[in-house]
């Protein structure tokens, strides 16, 4: 392997905005399992992460960008030998970030399973993978070192398998899912605490949120979309980050409907967060791409818009008609 020789050397890993469980889970493994091997490492993120992850091994150990360490960060950024992006395709994923990595003379590796990556000098990359943890698991064992793999650095692996496979349900999911989870069993982690620490240990007011979304749901026939909202006054306090989390799955369990969004207005004049999940063809990475800034997966993507919440909704109806005329869906 490339930097097998070079001990010494220092990396860096870098993960989006808003952290998800992938993108906390793969991170954390590699810069455990680099650790390990005595390397140097970094981990940074762009932005906080949510208080559910709180409990990940290694977290404490995250690096994030604030207006107080932006010199040591960039200095970090600058100083490493390698850097590895984790989980993110574009730099549009990272914000400041971007600039002290494009300035920084290190090799750059990706490790991701988004579309259309932004290409850099060593790439692992698969869009057909679930998760990047899937990729993370295939680095370490390319490395002919799987016997590194232990409980937390499986635990992490495990934490960015079930979110980005929505539990081992979405369509993404194949044999290698299966077959590398039972692998990290066999690490000794413990499957129910895991759970029980992502999806059992909510706070009442994300449940009270929920309400509100649903109570909003609303339905285009013609188009079997479902697709609601939550703004600012609706949020109750104390509001934490990933309280909105898993809203948007509930639109796709309805019979027929095919393509899920939800929109967040976080903070009052805060451009509008949205979120849109689909089924089968319908490619929402695409949609959100073209219309709103952003990206993702085909059937999970994300963007931002710079509206009020009534004017992003009162476009989102207007481009609807018009995207599904030009994409035939
Ligand atoms: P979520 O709806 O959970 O925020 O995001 C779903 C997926 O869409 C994420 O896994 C990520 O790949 C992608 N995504 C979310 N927000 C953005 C965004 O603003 N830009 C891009 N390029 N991708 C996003
Ligand atoms: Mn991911």
């Amino acid at each position: 392997m490339f930097f097998n020789h070079n001990k010494n050397k220092i990396i860096t890993i870098i993960i989006h905005k808003n952290p998800d469980g992938d993108a906390l889970g793969s991170s954390l493994a590699l810069m455990i399992y680099f650790r390990k091997l005595n390397y140097n490492v970094n981990l940074i993120s762009p932005t906080n992460y949510s208080e559910y992850y709180s409990w990940l091994p290694g977290i404490k150990n995250i690096i994030v960008l604030s207006d107080n360490n932006k010199f040591f960060v960039k200095k970090k950024i600058l100083d490493s030998d390698y850097i590895f992006l984790v989980d993110l395709n574009n730099f549009s994923r990272i914000g400041e970030l971007k600039e002290f990595i494009k300035n920084s003379k290190s090799k750059k590796i990706l490790i991701d399973h988004h579309p259309y990556p932004l290409n850099f000098d060593i790439m692992f990359h698969d869009s057909n993978a679930p998760a990047t943890s899937i990729l993370v698991f295939r680095f370490i064992s390319n490395m002919n070192n799987l016997s590194k793999i232990d409980k937390d650095i499986a635990t992490c692996l495990y934490v960015g398998l079930m979110t980005d496979t929505g539990y081992f349900r979405f369509p993404s999911i194949n044999s290698e899912t299966h077959f590398i989870a039972s692998i990290l069993m066999k690490k000794g982690i413990n499957i129910y605490k895991i759970y029980n620490q992502l999806q059992e240990n909510y706070n009442e007011n994300k449940l009270k949120l929920l309400s509100i979304a649903l109570k909003n749901l609303k339905i285009i026939k013609k188009y079997n979309i479902a697709y609601t909202s939550i703004r600012s006054s609706d949020i109750f306090y104390p509001y934490q980050q990933g309280d909105v989390d898993g809203i948007i799955n509930y639109g796709l369990s309805i019979k027929n409907i095919t393509f899920s969004v939800f929109f967040f207005e976080e903070k009052k004049n805060y451009p509008i967060k949205i979120s849109f999940r689909s089924k089968g063809k319908l490619d929402v990475n695409l949609f959100a791409r073209k219309y709103f800034s952003g990206g993702g997966h085909k059937n999970a993507a994300g963007g931002i818009i710079k509206k009020s919440l009534s004017e992003t909704i009162k476009y989102f109806l207007h481009i609807i008609p018009i995207f599904y005329k030009n994409f035939n869906f």
